[in-house]
């Protein structure tokens, strides 16, 4: 009987993670890839802070955001130029997953395209991956399949605190031209009206942001992005973004856009990069999660690949492959609570802030040094500039606005913080709010109690 050969590493998923972590493991090790469509070929593009773009990604970066922009719907408008880094680069994903794709070939290593993933029992050490190609035997077996992983779902990991993002865009050309857009403009706002007067309907729904980004003279990337409990479906975000691009009046440089190519998908949004692992599993990109509450996913992958390759490659071989061992391997991590917070507390105004509160956040934005606008989306921020950022957002809005925006794990995260330079009255004001508030969260008369929290 034909014996079926042994690999050292089977990754499924050819998205950025795993062709990555492929492009690196393959050097030593005897690895196949499986993609369910194609491997390398992906609807996504990504900009991302300059600094996890190491020497061997950096030839496949082009251009970059240059100017931040933000406007709420109520009319408050800010922009600023990048201070700390001279540009946030593209990756071009038409140049870079294909190259990672060419390294793994010329290292001998195997890419299967139309190869799904089936299933995989694990048996003394060696674990049988089950595809719609045939079934393969190996020592160690990478997730890197994505939001929907169907290895995620085998083993019952529960995702249950994990938000998702929701994206749905295009690239598009501007036959009249940008009307005063630049190339290098970032642009974030929201699109709608104000219907969430309803304070606990704003919780549950939120509305999508709209944003653009000019990548040149002629050309833009431009979506609406939802974070919310659900992935919203495709359609949903199709009929909105076309109404958003056709008809709202803030988006009048955008009505003639020619649409070149549709670009939308669904990335988790875990508040904390995921370590995990099984016996002879290991799960890498979005499948763990990978990613920031802001869901820079990409961002993720580049920080981790190398070192993880690295790590992996040692244990495989010392042939501990066991979840103890998989689980020791250190990846990036936001290590420190304090780094997510902001990012956390500006993800859920994103989605669930009423526009007068916007605006308000708006004149946050306004009234700190603006580098640290920048640095709460790309967690490089220091104690210090969190204590910043949470002491203006303590004068700027009341204590039960942000009550009623933060969910209650995020208050304590706050309060964690504040602890550090608020007074004793403080602190204990914040308990006495955040504790009625969550004790009462389900009787809405319990909002109009007579407080006076100004
Ligand atoms: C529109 C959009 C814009 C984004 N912009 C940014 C950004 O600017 N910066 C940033 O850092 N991040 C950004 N992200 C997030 C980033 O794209 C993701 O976090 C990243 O792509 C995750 O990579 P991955 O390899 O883990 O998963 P994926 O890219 O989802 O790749 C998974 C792969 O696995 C394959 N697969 C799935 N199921 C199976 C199966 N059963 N069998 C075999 N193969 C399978 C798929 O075909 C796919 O090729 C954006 C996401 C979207 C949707």
């Amino acid at each position: 009987m034909e014996k079926i050969e042994l690999y050292d590493v089977v990754i499924v998923g050819g998205g950025p993670a795993g062709l990555a972590v492929g492009s690196e493991l393959s050097y030593n090790h005897k690895v196949l890839l499986a993609d369910k469509g194609e491997a390398g070929k992906t609807s996504r593009s990504w900009f991302v802070p300059l600094d996890v773009v190491d020497e061997k990604v950096m030839p496949y970066t082009y251009s970059g955001v240059t100017r931040f922009m933000t406007q709420t719907f109520g009319g408050a408008d800010v922009s600023w130029k990048t201070e700390l880094f001279d540009r946030y680069p593209y990756i071009n994903e038409k140049t870079l997953l294909p190259h990672w794709r060419e390294v793994m070939k010329n290292n001998g290593a195997e890419v299967l395209d139309q190869c799904a993933y089936v299933d995989s029992v694990v048996n003394d050490g060696i674990v049988t991956v089950e595809t719609t190609r045939g079934s393969f035997r190996t020592r160690l077996l990478i997730d890197a399949s994505g939001y929907d992983s169907p290895i995620i779902k085998k083993y019952a990991i529960n995702r249950d605190h994990d938000y998702w993002w929701s994206v749905f865009g295009s690239i598009g050309e501007h036959p009249d031209g940008l009307n005063g857009m630049a190339v290098g403009d970032y642009m974030m706002w929201q699109t709608f009206e104000d219907t969430n007067a309803d304070v606990s309907a704003s919780m549950a729904s939120g509305r999508p942001v709209f944003e653009y980004e000019i990548l040149n003279e002629n050309t833009s990337f431009s979506f609406a992005f939802y974070l919310r409990k659900e992935r919203v479906s495709r359609e949903v975000m199709e009929k909105e973004y076309m109404t958003i691009i056709r008809e709202e009046p803030t988006t009048a440089n955008f009505h003639d856009l020619k649409i070149k190519e549709l670009k939308y998908g669904w990335y988790p949004s875990g508040a904390l990069s995921q370590q995990l692992a099984e016996d002879n599993v290991v799960f890498i990109g979005d499948a763990a999660c990978w990613t920031t509450p802001c869901g820079w996913g990409m961002t993720f992958i580049l920080r981790n690949y190398r070192e993880f390759s690295r790590q992996m490659s040692k244990l495989l071989v010392a042939g501990q492959l066991d979840k103890k061992s998989l689980l020791s391997v250190p990846h990036y991590k936001t290590h420190e609570k304090y780094e997510v917070l902001l990012n956390t507390i500006v993800t859920h105004f994103l989605s669930n802030a009423p526009a007068p509160m916007l605006d308000k956040f708006i004149n946050l934005f306004n009234s700190v040094p603006k580098i640290l606008c920048e640095k709460i989306f790309t967690l490089t921020i220091t104690r210090e500039e969190v204590h910043v950022m949470l002491k203006a957002m303590l004068a700027q809005f009341e204590l039960m606005e942000l009550v009623r925006i933060l969910p209650k794990e995020d208050y304590l995260l706050v309060l964690d913080e504040v602890k550090y330079f608020a007074e004793d009255a403080v602190v204990d004001k914040m308990h006495e709010v955040f504790g009625f508030f969550h004790k009462t969260k389900a009787e809405p008369s319990g909002m109009n109690n007579g407080f006076d929290f100004s």
